[in-house]
């Protein structure tokens, strides 16, 4: 089964305990938020073809995302869809709906 090391605890998680802990599409950065389920920690991440990346927003002139921690994981793959970031990783798929466009600030 594919998996992914937490940046918070390195625990290792199943597909499906990342992608159960992976909500609100920011889409204008491209990230989402991450809860660690067993670290509890919150991440932001961004979810590309093959590799995920832990950082944080800021806003400067504008929201940006900043990614700290690269992970390479060959089986994650995120398609941006009309109701939200269809997320595969591995045999598990989640439709992460994304943030209102005004529900945060900048
Ligand atoms: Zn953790």
């Amino acid at each position: 089964m594919p998996e992914i090391v937490c940046y918070g605890c390195s625990a290792r998680l199943s597909a499906q305990e990342f992608l159960d802990g992976s909500s609100a599409w920011w889409e204008r950065v491209d990230c989402l938020q991450f809860r660690c389920c067993r670290c509890a920690a919150t991440f932001e991440v961004r979810i590309e073809s093959g590799q995920v990346t832990f950082g944080y927003t800021y806003a400067a002139g504008g929201p940006h995302f900043a990614g700290m921690v690269p992970i390479s994981v060959p089986e994650i793959g995120a398609r941006p869809l009309e109701q939200g970031l269809q997320v595969t990783f591995g045999p598990v798929t989640k439709l992460v709906e994304r943030l209102p466009q005004s529900d945060r600030a900048t």
